[in-house]
C-alpha cells in the first residue's frame, strides 16, 4: 500500500508532476482548493457583490464529468454566499444516443443542489439537430465545427437573457493546454490573444467586453483524470460516454500528443499553461493597443441581430446553409 504524502490512509492518486500521493479526502480537498484559489486569483467575485445585489454565474451544464463536478464544487463553494446566484444552462444539439442520458444526469444534479437549471436545445432554438447536420453537412466541415458555433452562440445569448455577470464552463487542466498548443501550432496569434481575452487570466488583466457576458473557467487548474477520479469518488451523476463525434477533431490528435508528453515529462500541461497564459496576456495588451485586426468592428448580424464582426454571423450563415428554419 502507499500511504498518503499528507496523513498514513492509503493513497488514491499519483500526481506525477507533483510526486504526491494523496488519500481520498486530501485529494478531493486539493481539487477543491485548486478551484477556489483559481476564483480568487482571478477575481471572480467583485469587492461589491452585496446580497441585495447578488452576481448571477450561469454554469454550461453539460452533464459530463467537467461540467458536473465545477457545478458541484461552486454549489459547496458558494452555497452558503449570497452574493452569488448561481444558474445551470443545459443544450441539448440533438445527437442520438449521447445527450438525452448526459441530460438525465444534468437533471439530477441540478434537482440534488436545488439549483435553478434551464434547458434548450437545437432543435427548438435553430430548427435543425446535430445528427440532421452530420448528414447534410454543406459545407463539408468536422460536425464539432457546426456544435461548436451553435453551443457558443447558445451559450452566450442565454446567459445575457439570465442576466448572467459571467459565464463558467468546465474546461480542465488538458482542455486548456490543448487549446493553446493548437493555437501555436495553428500560427493563430489574433486567436491567442482573443482567448486571453475571453476566458483566462484574472479580471483585472482583461479588457472590459460590454458586448458580450465574460466567460470563466475555474476547473482550469485540474487535470482532466483529476476531475473524472473526484466525479467518481463524489459519486457524482456525470455521463461519461463520449460523443460519438468527438474523435473527428483534430484536438483529439493533439490530445494524443499531449498525453504522450505528459506522460515522458511530467508537468508538460502546467508548463506550457503557465508560458501560454503569460504570453498571451502580452499579445492580447498588445493586440489592444495596435488595434491591428483583433479588434475589428462589431456590428449586429442582419439576421439574428447579435453581436458580429460580419454583416451575418457565422452561426445564421451556417443556417442558411443547412436550410434551416
Ligand atoms: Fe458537439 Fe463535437 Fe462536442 Fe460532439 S464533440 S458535442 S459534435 S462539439
Amino acid at each position: 500500500m502507499t500511504e498518503c504524502t499528507k496523513c498514513d490512509r492509503e493513497a488514491v492518486m499519483h500526481a506525477a508532476y507533483s510526486g504526491a500521493h494523496l488519500c481520498e479526502t486530501h485529494f478531493c480537498e486539493s481539487v477543491e482548493k485548486r478551484v477556489r484559489r483559481r476564483i480568487r486569483e482571478d477575481g471572480l467575485v467583485p469587492r461589491d457583490a452585496t446580497p441585495d445585489e447578488p452576481e448571477t454565474w450561469v454554469i454550461g451544464l453539460s452533464g459530463g464529468k467537467d461540467s458536473v463536478v465545477l457545478t458541484h464544487i461552486l454549489d459547496d463553494v458558494f452555497a452558503p454566499d449570497p452574493r452569488i446566484e448561481l444558474v445551470a444552462l443545459t443544450i441539448h444539439e440533438g445527437i442520438e444516443g449521447y445527450r438525452d442520458e448526459s441530460v438525465d444526469a444534468c437533471v439530477e444534479l441540478a434537482e440534488d443542489l436545488e439549483l435553478r437549471h434551464e434547458l434548450v436545445t437545437y432543435e427548438e432554438e435553430f430548427g435543425v439537430r446535430m445528427d440532421d447536420v452530420v448528414e447534410d453537412d454543406p459545407e463539408n466541415m468536422a460536425a464539432c465545427a457546426y456544435c461548436g458555433v451553435f453551443r457558443r452562440d447558445l451559450l452566450e445569448s442565454y446567459a445575457d437573457e439570465f442576466g448572467a455577470d459571467k459565464l463558467l464552463t468546465g474546461h480542465n487542466l488538458d482542455d486548456e493546454a490543448q487549446t493553446a498548443l493548437m493555437n501555436f501550432l495553428e500560427g493563430d496569434v489574433a486567436q491567442i490573444a482573443k482567448h486571453f481575452d475571453a476566458s483566462i487570466g484574472a479580471f483585472e488583466d482583461r479588457e472590459e467586453q460590454d458586448e458580450f457576458v465574460p466567460r470563466a473557467k475555474p476547473l482550469r487548474d485540474v487535470p482532466e483524470k483529476e476531475v473524472a477520479l473526484y466525479c467518481h469518488l463524489q459519486d457524482l451523476p456525470a455521463h461519461i460516454t463520449e460523443c460519438p463525434h468527438a474523435s473527428e477533431a483534430y484536438r483529439g490528435e493533439i490530445q494524443r500528443l499531449l498525453f504522450d508528453l505528459e506522460e515522458n515529462h511530467p508537468g508538460t500541461r502546467h508548463s506550457i499553461m503557465a508560458g501560454y497564459e503569460e504570453l498571451a496576456g502580452i499579445v492580447a495588451e498588445r493586440y489592444r493597443e495596435d488595434g491591428d485586426g483583433s479588434k475589428t468592428d462589431l456590428n449586429e448580424c442582419e439576421e439574428c441581430g447579435s453581436t458580429t464582426t460580419r454583416d451575418v454571423c457565422r452561426k445564421c450563415s451556417l443556417l442558411d446553409a443547412l436550410g434551416a428554419v
